[in-house]
């Protein structure tokens, strides 16, 4: 046959619309979604065809030509457009706090609370009891009070914004003082004298890299400038040697002295003292026991919420930033709130923290309980699968998420290797897979790091391992 008859048997779009496998889709999908993927499958057979060489016509297998094997393609069409951008995907780098894989997973009582608080209606804005209006801020008030021991606090979009917010009520028109070796930059294009200029306040450093003393910020202080003595947690860094740094003790003996507000941007959210696991990072209540006048966070890091900045303490201050233009521009969804009353609760009881909140007990998991689940993982995969040589190794875990840079939590994997493919070939399996799994590779063999796997997605991974 030649191109021409080819191209004439092409079904036209209203004979595929006919047949019986695209019925579902025009209730489910809709008419123009199906027309458009017959159209979508039609325009790729013709595309073909004009492309195609003589030898390319002479094999044509004119059966794909028929109105049932284009709709048939039109359904892969329809598939595959509707297939998510966004998907759940298994970690098993052993990075607890993978900025990629979007931070900290949430506790169980988190998820299902979204679900029933965003389905239908909530009380978002809404005072039930009183039978009018209420404010949103006062749904993680009361309990972030309770848990800090901030006088009263509030939560916007992350802490990026949270920054924004606090400099522009408290720095705005004034200098805000912060050591030279704390000027961060979080990663993308949060740094904080960027931050600073769009609030409007003025940066006014002080100190060097290394090494910053308190006199330093007293030196810095004006009594008609000063806005604000800050201090910046460095999250992802670490100044080794000969350094010295204020401690936030002193910047408040300072504060007090000069009358002049401390904010602590902490970044970090860590509610509760891991030093016991290795941990040893400032944590919420501790820095506000200080008497600092305002700390702000994150909460998907170490809190192990939702995606929030959260901003505690002095109530002045805290009713000024609730009042103030751009809150409305950073606030937060019912959906967060929901994750985010959830999460809180869980720290009522240390324990229950540990156990319920997942960032929480992976970094507290033990290398025991790591290297039985390794073992739990392995089998599972062995009996699965066929070719690997699968193997449990030591390893080293990450808190990750630009938080405890240093710190090497002693962890186990599952290490998979393959005499008849690449370490990268498996890599990229396990990316390819319907649930993708994101694996390391160290010393040419692939590893399943298990401190970031959760128990439930061990039948997925070995799955994923089966593509071959
Ligand atoms: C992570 C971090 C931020 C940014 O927080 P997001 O919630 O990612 O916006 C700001 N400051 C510090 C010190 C941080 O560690």
């Amino acid at each position: 046959m030649n191109k021409r008859d080819i191209l004439r048997r092409i079904p036209k779009v209203d004979e595929v619309l006919q047949k019986e496998p695209l019925f579902v889709f025009f209730e489910d999908k809709g008419q123009s979604v199906v027309t458009e993927a017959a159209r979508e499958a039609i325009d790729a057979l013709r595309a073909e065809i004009m492309k195609a060489g003589d030898d390319e016509l002479d094999s044509f297998d004119v059966s794909r030509l028929s109105a049932d094997a284009v709709a048939l393609e039109a359904v892969r069409v329809l598939e595959e457009n509707d297939a998510n951008n966004l998907i759940a995907a298994i970690n098993a780098t052993g990075t607890i706090l993978h900025t990629n894989l979007g931070r900290a997973p949430l506790c169980k009582e988190a998820v299902e609370n979204v679900a029933r608080v965003s389905k239908g209606y909530s009380n978002l804005e809404y005072d039930v009891k009183a039978g009018k209006r209420g404010s949103r801020h006062d749904i993680v008030s009361e309990i972030l009070a309770e848990l800090t021991g901030a006088e009263d606090a509030m939560m916007v979009n992350n802490n990026a914004s949270a920054t924004m917010l606090v400099l522009s009520t408290m720095g705005a028109g004034k200098e805000c003082v912060v050591s030279r070796g704390e000027l961060v930059e979080i990663g993308g294009a949060f740094r904080i004298p960027d931050i600073m200029e769009q609030s409007g306040a003025t940066l006014k450093e002080v100190g060097t890299t290394n090494k910053t003393k308190i006199s330093d910020y007293e030196k810095a202080y004006d009594e008609e400038r000063t806005g604000a003595f800050m201090k910046v947690h460095k999250s992802n860094y670490d100044v080794v040697g000969f350094t010295e740094e204020a401690t936030l003790e002193e910047l408040v003996e300072l504060g007090r002295e000069k009358n002049v507000p401390v904010i602590y941007d902490m970044g970090n959210g860590l509610m509760v003292d891991m030093s016991a696991y290795g941990l040893s990072e400032p944590n919420v209540p501790a820095s506000l026991a200080t008497g600092i006048d305002v700390i702000l966070f994150s909460g998907d890091k170490l809190l192990g919420g939702p995606q929030a900045g959260i901003i505690a303490g002095k109530a002045e201050w805290i009713k000024k930033m609730k009042k103030h233009p751009l809150a409305r521009a950073i606030r937060v969804d019912k959906m967060t709130f929901a994750a985010m009353e959830e999460t809180l609760k869980k720290y009522r009881d240390e324990k229950v923290a540990l156990r319920d909140i997942p960032v929480l007990s992976m970094i507290s998991a033990s290398p025991e309980e790591m290297k039985a689940k390794a073992e739990r993982l392995l089998k599972v995969i062995e009996e699965k699968t066929e070719g690997y040589s699968l193997e449990v190794a030591a390893v080293e875990d990450q808190i990750g998420g630009g938080s405890a840079p240093m710190v090497r939590l002693p962890g186990y994997a599952v290490s998979v290797t393959s005499d008849s493919c690449t370490t990268k070939a498996i890599e990229r399996l396990l990316r390819k897979s319907s649930i993708p799994v994101i694996a390391r590779i160290n010393d040419d063999r692939l590893l399943l790091c298990v401190r970031t796997i959760m128990e439930d997605e061990f039948d997925a991974v070995a799955e994923a391992l089966t593509a071959k």
